[in-house]
């Protein structure tokens, strides 16, 4: 007679070979588990490869809570970051893996010593497969069938005729957002979640560049500057920072740009710009300390001189004009273009470049201390899919490998 397999020797099965999914099925394959690992297409960690400009910004300098938005509980936030400290991921990097990181100290992030991302997604997947991972590759799953009477294995089918269904003991979702479709992840994993009884929040492309009609500003396409920006709504400041903006022949881009997108997508906020970093108190000091000057050099000396010239068009002023005679309705207006410009954003370039998804599976949807599904159990979830994004500089991944981990763990686990 032949006996059921036990549910231990069948497979946890991990779908998704991207950041959250490498270490998700690393951890459950440390844990004696067999594990397979099944990448929809050709290449493994396509996501990673692309990542900081081909350098992978590995991880922030430092841990910052704030830096990371969910429509859920921070407590659950907070219960999540504290299973695998910073300090101790940096460690798995370079003790672990072999991947020596260093901090870029004016931008705070932590990269690969060899500043190529290949080092990261080299270092994972022999990680993987030096635990006896499966990998396989171009094994794009299709749907899921949670175990039922009669069927008591999870069942995990391919799209297409590819490969016959594979049967697993516990399945982990590390299928992502679906920013840059391109790399694999193109949000079919929110339907095969939803298609098991999640629900999910509206996604919305997040750190995405935006778009404006503002002719003299598209002109400067190609110039960079500080600003302090800030997000507004019903009169309320919800967010604000400084990092450096690009001017594009499509609108506004770079750091600063990214990190103001989301709430300008999701909330619909208003966008304020602080050209050269300074918003209008600080361009006021500066102002105050330079009153012989005339306009123009005062501008200059800390912006880049098309764009001095093209906001003192914008204040309907000219660079002769000598500080110390400026009546207060000029020095108003002076300000206001300067420290406090509302840029009207039309809208934004879209998941085909932003790089994360905001939404998705609602952290309520999981159980905060396994990140098992609260609606299938035997399922698990991880990564991008999940509503959790960071700002840019390392917080997306650190939230993959976070989750990747405490999801490929609790899988693993034998009870
Ligand atoms: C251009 C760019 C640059 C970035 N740079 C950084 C950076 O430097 N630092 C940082 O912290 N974050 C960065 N990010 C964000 C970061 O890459 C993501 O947050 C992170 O990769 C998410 O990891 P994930 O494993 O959840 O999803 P993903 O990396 O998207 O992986 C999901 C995987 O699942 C696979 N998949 C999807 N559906 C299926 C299916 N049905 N069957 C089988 N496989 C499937 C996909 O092919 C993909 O490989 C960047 C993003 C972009 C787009």
């Amino acid at each position: 007679m032949v006996s059921e397999p036990r549910a231990l020797d069948r497979p946890v099965v991990v779908i998704g070979a991207g950041a959250a999914g490498l270490v998700a099925a690393a951890s459950a394959a440390a844990q004696g588990r067999p594990t397979i690992l099944l990448e929809g297409s050709a290449k493994i960690g396509t996501k990673i490869l692309i990542s900081g400009g081909g350098r992978c910004n590995v991880l922030p300098g430092e841990f910052d809570e704030s830096a990371f938005f969910t429509q859920g509980s921070r407590n659950v936030l907070r219960r999540l970051f504290r299973t695998w400290p910073h300090a101790e991921i940096r460690r798995w990097f370079e003790d672990e893996l072999g991947v020596a990181l260093k901090l870029e100290e004016e931008s705070g992030k932590l990269f690969p010593r060899s500043d190529k991302a290949r080092t990261v997604r080299d270092a994972l997947v022999e990680h993987c497969r030096s635990l006896g991972v499966q990998i396989e590759t171009s094994w794009r799953v299709a749907g899921l069938r949670p175990p039922q009477e009669g069927q008591p294995a999870w069942l995990i089918e391919a799209e297409g005729e590819a490969h016959p269904p594979l049967q697993a003991d516990r399945v982990i979702l590390a299928t992502g957002g679906q920013s840059v479709p391109k790399t694999g992840s193109d949000g079919h994993g929110y339907k095969m979640a939803r298609d098991l009884g999640h629900t999910t929040l509206p996604v919305y492309p997040a750190l995405v560049p935006l778009k404006h009609a503002e002719a003299d500003l598209l002109a400067l396409s190609g110039v960079t500057v500080p600003v302090h920006w800030s997000t507004w709504k019903d009169g309320k400041r919800l967010e604000q920072g400084v990092r450096s903006a690009l001017l594009t022949h499509q609108g506004m881009s770079g750091p600063a740009i990214l990190d103001a997108s989301h709430s300008v997508v999701r909330d619909g906020a208003e966008l304020r710009l602080g050209w050269g970093g300074h918003d209008r108190e600080a361009w006021s000091a500066l102002l105050r300390d330079t009153a012989a000057r005339t306009l123009g050099s005062f501008v200059q000396e800390h912006l880049p001189r098309r764009l001095a010239q093209t906001l003192l068009a914008r204040a309907q002023l000219h660079e002769d004009q000598v500080l110390a005679q400026f009546t207060r309705e000029a020095r108003d207006r002076l300000l206001s273009v300067l420290g406090d410009f509302p840029l009207p954003v039309t809208g934004n370039r879209g998941f085909a470049v932003a790089e994360v998804t905001g939404g998705g599976i609602p952290l309520a949807e999981v159980q905060p201390s396994t990140l098992e599904s609260r609606k299938q159990p035997g399922l698990f979830l991880c990564g991008e899919i999940l509503d959790c994004i960071g700002r840019i500089g390392g917080h997306n991944f650190l939230w993959a490998w976070v989750t990747g981990r405490l999801a490929g763990t609790q899988a693993a686990r034998q009870d």
